[in-house]
């Protein structure tokens, strides 16, 4: 049995800390903020009963290791999760919707049976998507979503590629990454029966994993400590460990690397962020057509996605309004109201509709482009990172925390007390 810490408790870190954890090993995790959950996590509000989460989260059924973690904790994901058939539709628009049955042949009727665009358009897209299933849905890593899709109809880019786009990988499809575009098409569409079900919470974000791992953990859990210092032996602020997982953010990581093994953190303090804005509604009584639609963004319109929190068995009246490549909101500002004007002028409410909270997440994810070259989850011997960042085929998701924490909790597991001084490795190796 090794000592190990784990530095930063989101899911990348709780999914390390578990499984080091099972594997028999002596583990401690730290925490800087007062509870687990990092950016996916509840926020505390005027309600006790129904706190706001951090952003509105959407899991879909090809999550196998968050799932997994969750049923590990005691979690039932069928409590927490409402799973809808994914479906994409705007207001007073069915939009695409794929049938029950194998998401291959699920895909292929739906598109097939979306009378909203032309039948050309839906051949289109059918050649296309065999085209990527033919070429095993890899493409040049330079190429972008906007340039892989260039083909398709304007209505196909505008009502699927370019909302998937942006709420999978949170960066508009000119500037991102169709290489991780395809791997998530792929795993969502043709990964087996369920994998492009919509998993939606059902309940506060923190009850999914945040609030059971802490009582699982217990004392091996060390809230409000933000480690200053990691040195070589392993000594997390002086304290001596066999080996350590760095799961806290990119920029953390990056500053406690930074004498340690300098190309690594140069890596990781590179990389660039997206926000993502999440602005609530309250309407009481009214009820959208469906738990979550699409919505066209625009210039006077920031929104991407509107979910019913009331028909997801949440807080009642409330909506969640989903803004994600956010930058220019930033910038901007002024984004809840014209979120509102824009909820206002493309859905019915039966009570007057205002502004409840916005949240925003300044470093929401890394901004996913082409080529872009992801620090590796290996650092030294005994020494990983775990995070959404970590070089992986994801684009920075909750799946995508989780499978670096398992491969961190797996990579210094095994090489936990043989880097007693710490040399840092220059290849990167270790991918989730
Ligand atoms: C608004 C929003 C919406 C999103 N929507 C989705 C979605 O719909 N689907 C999806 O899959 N993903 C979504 N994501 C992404 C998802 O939340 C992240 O990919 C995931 O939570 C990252 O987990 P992590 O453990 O890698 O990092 P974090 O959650 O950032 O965890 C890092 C932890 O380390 C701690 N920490 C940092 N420094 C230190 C230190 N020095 N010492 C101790 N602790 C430290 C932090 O406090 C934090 O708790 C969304 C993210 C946001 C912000």
């Amino acid at each position: 049995m090794s000592r190990i810490a784990i530095v930063g408790g989101g899911w990348a870190g709780i999914a390390a800390a578990v499984a080091l954890a099972d594997a028999g090993h002596d583990i401690c995790v730290f925490e800087m903020a007062p509870q687990l959950g990092g950016r996916a996590r509840s926020v505390a509000g005027a309600d006790p009963a129904w706190p706001h989460d951090n952003g509105q989260h959407i899991l879909i059924g090809a999550y196998r290791d968050s799932l997994a973690l969750m049923r590990r904790l005691g979690v039932d994901p069928d409590r927490v999760l409402a799973r809808l058939p994914l479906a994409l539709p705007y207001p007073g628009e069915p939009g695409l919707r794929l049938p029950p049955g194998p998401p291959l042949l699920g895909f292929a009727r739906g598109v097939l049976a979306h009378r909203g665009w032309p039948l050309s358009a839906r051949l289109g897209l059918l050649a296309a998507a065999a085209g990527w299933l033919a070429r095993g849905f890899r493409c040049e890593a330079g190429l972008s979503v906007a340039q892989l899709c260039a083909g398709l109809a304007p209505a196909v880019q505008r009502d699927l590629v370019e909302p998937l786009c942006i709420a999978a990988l949170n960066t508009v499809a000119p500037r991102a990454s169709a290489q991780v575009f395809l791997r998530v098409l792929q795993d969502a569409l043709f990964g087996g029966a369920g994998g492009a079900d919509l998993l939606l919470p059902r309940r506060p974000l923190s009850e999914l994993l945040a609030a059971p791992a802490a009582a699982w953990l217990g004392p091996r859990l060390r809230l409000g400590r933000r480690v200053q210092k990691l040195e070589p032996g392993w000594r997390v602020d002086g304290e001596a460990f066999d080996g350590v997982v760095l799961a806290c953010s990119s920029v953390e990581a990056a500053r406690l690397t930074a004498g340690l093994a300098p190309g690594w953190s140069a890596l990781a303090g590179g990389l660039d962020f997206e926000p993502i804005i999440t602005v609530y509604l309250n309407s009481p009584g009214s009820r959208l057509p469906a738990p979550m639609l699409a919505l066209r963004d625009g210039p006077d319109a920031p929104a991407q996605f509107i979910f019913d929190h009331g028909q997801l068995g949440g807080a009642p009246g409330r909506f969640a309004c989903v803004v994600s490549g956010a930058a220019p909101w930033v910038a901007s500002g002024g984004c809840a109201e014209a979120v509102l004007a824009q909820a206002q002028r493309e859905l019915d409410w039966a009570t007057p509709l205002v502004i409840d909270r916005l949240l925003t997440e300044k470093r929401a994810t890394f901004v996913c482009t082409p080529g872009l070259v992801r620090p590796p989850g290996r650092i030294a011997p005994g020494l990983c990172a775990a995070g959404d960042y970590v070089q992986g085929p994801y684009p920075a998701t909750l799946e995508g925390a989780v499978r670096s924490g398992l491969a961190a909790a797996q990579g210094v597991g095994a090489g936990a007390g043989t880097g007693a001084n710490g040399a840092a490795s220059g290849s990167p190796t270790n991918t989730p």
